[in-house]
């Protein structure tokens, strides 16, 4: 076929003459890119070493399993794999995880209760868009991921933040705060090693959540990409197991556990907040990758899974008590609770620190980490940060909190 060229004088094709004259929509205001991201850019140096990501170890990356689940599924079914597919997902994937969800958690499920979605973050803005109008309210943990803000910032709600301890949610917060705004929304939240403070809400904070949240029509969206982290004790049962009304949406991924560029996610969620969300997402992207969800349920049948994430967590447990053991060593000043899963860990220093200058001068020291008060959606609490272990091995943390002590014993707060 001969090439064709469409040849533009330099300087004529319009691009990048447009800023000011666009009519962007309203909405768009609030899509901000933070500050932090501005500055974390410049700090992906390699010299540099980042507690900021919230990412796994490409280096952990099942690399042999992924080529041979790729290569059986590309000889077995291409014509599939390769072609458009229904909205709601690959049916063999959907009805693996209802029944991994039933087995584990004792739930009811069945595929047709799971859609797939592309990461659990798209999960996060079909949901938004299904249930958030202009200031409707949206409750959350105090901190919360910063994705959901930013999925559900452009509906322009109002985010009210419950109150959370060690344990989880604090039920009575969370109970005055339903008296005051009835008519809430959305309940978000992170309840497993939580982004971003590791937390793990107790058995106890779950059900009593749940029982308040029964007694109001607010839609229970639990987040749950890390369950499957567990360094240590019983793993816990999901918000959904205590569901009465048909109130909550179960997010889960597959990003943690096998790679976050398969984009692959799913809600559970009663059907009729799935029917709604497979005509949104239609409109979004038709439907996920269809090689992508085959690959994952290929790996799924050949164990390959399993087997790496036991892999994943002894490594994330290991990098976890390296950076617990340096902290307490050099930067006892710096409070955390251990986290028992996740990739994640909280750091409070007292009160009169401010983490964001602490980021920029991190610069010189070559050293990153995300200043917990961009988790807070209603701002404050700057002298927290968040550290993340799971993105570096254990002498690049030993490293990395030495600069960061060195950096905090020479700054004044
Ligand atoms: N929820 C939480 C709490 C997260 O931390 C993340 C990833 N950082 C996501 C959702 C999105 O994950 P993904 O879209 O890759 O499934």
């Amino acid at each position: 076929m001969a090439q064709q060229r469409t040849v533009v004088e330099q300087g004529n094709s319009g691009l990048g003459k447009q800023a000011g004259r666009v009519r962007f929509a309203k909405r768009t205001d609030r899509m901000k890119a933070s500050e932090i991201r501005e500055i974390l850019k410049l700090m992906a140096q390699p010299d540099f070493i980042s507690f900021a990501g919230g990412i796994p170890d490409p280096d952990l990356f099942p690399v042999e399993e992924v080529r041979i689940a790729t290569e059986r599924v590309l000889q077995q079914s291409f014509r599939t794999a390769l072609q458009y597919a229904p909205t709601e997902g690959y049916g063999p994937l959907r009805e693996w995880i209802a029944a991994y969800m039933n087995e584990t958690f004792g739930l009811g499920l069945e595929g047709a209760d799971v859609l797939i979605t592309s990461g659990s973050q798209q999960g996060l803005d079909l949901i938004g868009k299904l249930l958030l109008d202009e200031g409707d309210v949206v409750l959350c943990e105090s901190p919360t991921y910063l994705g959901a803000i930013q999925a559900f910032q452009p509906y322009n709600p109002r985010f009210i933040e419950i109150e959370t301890d060690n344990d989880g949610m604090i039920p009575e917060s969370l109970e005055s705060t339903l008296a005051a705004y009835p008519e809430a929304k959305l309940l978000y939240a992170v309840p497993n090693y939580q982004n971003p403070t590791g937390r793990t809400w107790s058995l106890e904070r779950r059900k009593r959540v749940m029982e308040i949240a029964a007694r109001y029509a607010v839609t229970v969206v639990e987040d749950d990409p890390y369950g499957e982290l567990r360094f240590e004790g019983d793993r816990l049962p999901p918000l959904q197991a205590f569901d009465q009304q048909g109130q909550v949406m179960y997010l889960g991924s597959f990003s943690k556990v096998l790679c976050p560029g398969y984009r692959v996610g799913w809600t559970a969620a009663p059907k009729v907040y799935l029917e709604k969300m497979v005509l949104a997402k239609q409109g979004v992207d038709l439907h996920t990758s269809s090689i992508n969800q085959m690959i994952i349920y290929e790996m799924l049948q050949q164990q390959s899974l399993s087997a790496y994430v036991s892999r994943l967590i002894g490594t994330y447990k290991e990098r976890r008590d390296a950076m617990a053991g340096v902290l307490r060593e050099k930067l006892p000043e710096l409070k955390f609770q251990l986290p028992q899963g996740g990739l994640f860990l909280w750091g409070e220093l007292p009160e009169q620190w401010n983490c964001r200058t602490l980021l920029e001068n991190g610069v010189q020291h070559k050293i990153a980490f995300v200043p917990g008060g961009s988790f807070y959606p209603n701002g404050g609490h700057e002298h927290t940060m968040r550290l993340n272990y799971s993105l570096s091995d254990e002498q690049r943390i030993r490293e990395g909190v030495g600069r960061l002590a060195a950096l905090i014993h020479s700054t004044q707060a």
